[in-house]
């Protein structure tokens, strides 16, 4: 049998069985043989793209089951003050910007008023110094104030009377949003964001995806705090891209993803808010807020309704809960729903699931529930040390307890709720691995299937996807270390050599020649790739 690309050497782990194979043929968009020793040399004399992988792990393509794709896009291409450091740095920013997107309007996030030696809000008069022939759009790093120079405030129209803008003593608006006002802005904003620039920012940003190893994620898109075109506009455009994205729409419209074909609804369909902003929905107060213990954002009798529809249509659901209150709503409704039509096979998906209790694990697996977790926001927020323990006291002690809902038989699917952390799968699978409290650890197998198999199975791909197995797709991720024997806290330092997707090379630094570099690799197939899985 001729085949086209063979890879050798390789510690080829196939999470499904913990198997481990040497080498791994392709042909055309599968796997066709895989096997250990020199087995392989039957094909090598006829194959001419033969990848040696000198020892290290090769891997099923890597999912990431929760991410807000056009949010990252647009981030990806936005102006990054994240470093300014003085009203100064942020004009000598917006110039660099201006000379590379002459005449564009400026998107800028991650303003942090704190790092400026100001320590306060530049305002339109500032802005306008640095930029007044654009429209430019300040966001701080939470999204939740906006500053606007003149030339934007004119441009958005946003009625002066709405609440939160702000207003100088003669009364007139100083270009600082909040609240209510920076909502309705930035619905203005992403509204007015033509489907032409959202799709050069998507085709900017896959490389860096590409190079993670990702070949299939699932995009959250759409509803409250984001922009429904995104959805509109991932559903239009995903078969154009090399990888594989499966859109959750974040509505409670059962009748809209009826028609538009989709088998599923939701993503972050709030339940309940997050620990950050002290809006999860817990049992008892915030330890910073001895006055507060979070908000529910649906009744019980609205979220019964909404997913009795969806269990009666047929729908996989996926609902964002962080606290136990949110995980107590959205079980007591699952349990209603199955109660009224007997079905438990739909695969739903509970997003988060941050602080289970032992009783909520017997409920979710009695109702087949699926848990999609990221365990990185351990590593940014867990331990004696960060915000979770500012937060919930003790309670950190309780967050993301991987081990234990494996143990209780859940399926975990692992995802990065990227933009919240980077789009970065061995980031998820170092931290499920290196959680901060010890026995919420997961083994090393157990982290790779979350970002491999488990997620296939939580998007119903796991007959082609997700394992090293002959006749599946040949989406395939060669690291650069062996993950199996590094040792555990330094998995993140471990890299991807080589990404291939439906037996297409889409990112490869093992046998790249000269003359010919990863982005137009990329290239090659944005836009031309026909491959779909299911809607
Ligand atoms: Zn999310």
């Amino acid at each position: 049998m001729q085949v086209d690309i063979l890879i050798i050497n390789g510690q080829c782990i196939n999470p499904v069985d913990a198997n481990i194979y040497n080498w791994i043929a392709i042909k055309k968009d599968k796997i066709v043989a895989i096997g250990t020793g020199n087995e392989y040399s039957q094909f090598a004399d006829s194959c001419n793209e033969i990848i040696d992988a000198k020892g290290s792990t090769v891997l099923p393509g890597f999912y990431d089951s929760h991410s807000h794709l056009v949010q990252t896009a647009i981030n990806h291409v936005s102006l990054n003050l994240s470093k300014a450091t003085s009203f100064s740095d942020i004009g000598d920013l917006m110039v660099e910007h201006i000379d590379k997107n002459p005449g564009k309007p400026i998107r800028a996030i991650g303003l942090d008023e704190q790092n400026l030696k100001e320590k306060r809000l530049p305002n339109r008069y500032v802005l306008d110094k640095f930029c007044d022939s654009a429209p430019v759009w300040v966001n701080k790093y939470e999204y939740h104030t906006s500053i606007l120079n003149t030339y934007a405030l004119l441009h958005y129209k946003i009625p002066f009377s709405v609440a939160g803008i702000e207003l100088s003593e003669n009364k007139m608006p100083t270009g600082v949003f909040r609240h209510f006002a920076n909502a309705l802005l930035r619905e203005n904003i992403l509204n007015d964001m033509s489907n032409d620039f959202r799709w050069e920012a998507l085709k900017e940003l896959m490389p860096s995806l590409i190079n993670c190893g990702i070949t299939t994620t699932a995009s959250m898109e759409g509803g409250f705090m984001f922009c429904d075109k995104d959805a509109d506009f991932i559903h239009e455009y995903y078969k154009a891209l090399p990888i594989d994205l499966v859109l959750f729409y974040q509505t409670t419209d059962v009748k809209k993803v009826k028609n538009m074909s989709l088998n599923r609804i939701g993503g972050s369909l709030f339940i309940d808010g997050s620990f950050g902003s002290r809006s999860a929905a817990l049992h008892s107060n915030y330890s910073d807020d001895s006055e507060n213990k979070g908000m529910l954002y649906y009744s019980q009798e609205d979220l019964n309704f909404f997913l009795l529809e969806c269990y009666k249509n047929g729908l996989q659901t996926a609902l964002h809960v962080v606290g136990e209150r949110a995980i107590d709503l959205a079980l007591n409704a699952h349990e209603y729903a199955f109660k009224k039509t007997g079905n438990n096979t739909l695969r739903h998906r509970l997003e988060h699931v941050e602080l289970p209790t032992a009783s909520h694990l017997s409920r979710s697996k009695a109702l087949n529930l699926i848990y999609s977790m990221q365990p990185a926001y351990e590593s940014y927020w867990g331990g004696p040390d960060k915000m979770y323990y500012k937060r919930l006291g003790e309670r950190y002690k309780l967050t993301n307890p991987f081990c234990e809902i494996i143990e209780k038989g859940i399926t975990v699917c692992g995802g990065s709720d990227s933009d919240v952390t980077p789009a970065n799968p061995i980031i998820g699978i170092h931290s499920a691995v290196n959680h901060p409290v010890e026995e919420h650890r997961t083994t090393i197998m157990d982290a790779i299937k979350m970002f491999t198999i488990n997620s296939a199975y939580a998007m119903f791909e796991e007959d082609t996807k997700g394992s090293l197995e002959v006749g599946k797709l040949a989406d395939v991720v060669i690291l650069s270390d062996d993950i199996l024997t590094i040792p555990a806290n330094h998995i993140k330092d471990i890299t991807v050599k080589t990404t291939i997707k439906s037996g297409n090379i889409l990112f490869n630094i093992i046998t790249q020649r000269d003359g010919e570099n990863n982005a137009s690799s990329i290239d090659k197939y944005v836009g031309t790739y026909n491959y779909r899985i299911q809607d």
